[in-house]
């Protein structure tokens, strides 16, 4: 019914010439000023391996040295270390929070090194729905935690993608706007470079993996030009560094060797300017709006979807689908209580079972320690029968032997008086 109605209410609508001055022209500086009040928060997620220059990068982006702590190699499982910084541009105040993998890709069985990730990642759309449903919520003051951006990191091998690059990518794709780079491209040439991207590019459309395209909008061909050459520079080749060096007058950020220099403004040298340019520059907005209109609300939909709610397009009233938080709360409670109802006939049903099961156990004990008992009598009654044996045939023979003693006195003494008479 809604669709028909935003159809007919579309027909209704007609172009209005102004007579004179109204003011609504400067909502945009309203929003500017907004902006400028509130600051914005922007979540970076750097996944790759120890060592690979992740915050060497980071720095190198938002030139300043952020400190983060370095990691070691020796972790058993991959784990995400995060740092939230304030940094003010001009009079524009950014929340910057900096997520970095540590351990990624150390342990010897990597097919389960994305979870931890996509797990954390859960967790912050989990926590702005949490906030989003909770009754004093201030949409306002909501913190936002969510990745707007995940910078996969290459390594630089020249060969092709490993394994655990495209299972991790896969398995984020659709959770966060992934950009994938080559780092520390200085360790490759530029041919060889030309054949790594090729090849990393080739694999990542075979396997279906969705990574961030920089929008292409007709209404801003400027944007849209370099939109165009970033999305074509895939996967953008980077140098960190936060050292100065010279290149004839000029003074960069670069990295010296023995055998030259490379200098990370130089487009010649790698895409790390085009990358800054098309993340932080043109199209930071678009990798805030897009996590939160396409990433968040696929997590917000399934959430919804999960407790009972169903969009108006979905729902088949014939069904006796859900539409208000009424409804949604009376289906949920009757669901709850049935499945108490259950558990508890279950549980009661178990109990009885156990009692039982007690029972019959010591109903056996009893038998065994009664026959015990019995065979442990019918011993003594042999034992005491045998004793009483004994003890009358020891009888017999001390009466035996008490008789024999009487007569051989009687015979010993009629020998005597017999021989002092004669
Ligand atoms: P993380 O563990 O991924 O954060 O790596 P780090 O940013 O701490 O960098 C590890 C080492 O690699 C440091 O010695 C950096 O100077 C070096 N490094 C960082 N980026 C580059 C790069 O683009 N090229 C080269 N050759 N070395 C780099």
């Amino acid at each position: 019914p809604n669709t028909k109605q935003n159809a007919s209410s579309l027909k209704e609508i007609k172009n209005v010439k102004l007579k004179g001055y109204v003011g609504f022209e400067r909502i945009a500086d309203q929003y500017v000023s907004k902006m400028v009040r509130d600051g914005i928060s922007f979540n970076i997620l750097c996944i790759g391996e120890t060592g690979i220059g992740k915050s060497t990068l980071i720095d190198t982006l938002f030139n300043t040295n952020l400190n983060t702590t370095s990691m070691d190699h020796c972790s058993d499982k991959v784990s995400l270390v995060s740092n939230t910084f304030e940094l003010k541009e001009k009079n524009i105040n950014l929340k910057l929070t900096v997520i970095e993998t540590s351990g990624y890709g150390d342990q010897i069985n990597k097919a389960n090194s994305h979870e931890e990730i996509l797990k954390y990642i859960n967790e912050q759309y989990e926590n702005y729905v949490q906030e989003e449903l909770g009754l004093k919520r201030q949409i306002k003051q909501i913190n936002d935690k969510r990745v707007h951006l995940c910078l996969y990191f290459i390594c630089p091998t020249g060969h092709s993608l490993k394994a655990i690059d495209l299972n991790t990518m896969k398995a984020l794709d659709s959770k966060v706007n992934i950009v994938p780079i080559i780092a520390k491209a200085d360790t490759i040439c530029k041919n060889e470079l030309i054949d790594f991207k090729k090849r990393i590019m080739d694999e990542i459309f075979k396997n279906e993996v969705n990574i961030y395209q920089f929008p292409i909008n007709e209404n801003e061909p400027s944007v849209n030009n370099q939109n165009l050459i970033t999305n074509s520079l895939y996967p953008l080749a980077v140098i960190g560094s936060s050292q100065m060096v010279k290149v004839g007058n000029k003074v960069s950020k670069g990295r010296q060797y023995e055998w030259g220099t490379v200098s990370i403004e130089n487009e010649m040298h790698c895409d790390f300017v085009k990358l800054r340019e098309s993340l932080l520059s043109t199209n930071l907005f678009d990798l805030i709006e897009l996590t939160h209109i396409k990433h968040y609300q696929m997590y917000r939909a399934n959430r919804l979807r999960e407790i009972g709610f169903f969009d108006d397009l979905e729902a088949d009233t014939d069904q006796g689908d859900f539409r208000t938080i009424k409804d949604v709360y009376i289906a949920k409670k009757s669901e709850l209580d049935e499945v108490i109802q259950r558990n508890e006939i279950q549980i009661k049903e178990e109990f009885v079972k156990k009692v039982k099961a007690k029972e019959q156990e010591i109903k056996e004990i009893e038998k065994e320690l009664n026959g015990k008992f019995n065979q442990w009598k019918s011993e003594q009654n042999e034992w005491r029968d045998r004793i009483e044996f004994k003890r009358r045939e020891l009888d017999d023979q001390i009466r035996e032997f008490n008789e024999r003693k009487f007569s051989l006195d009687k015979l010993k003494l009629s020998t005597l008086s017999s021989n002092k008479y004669s």
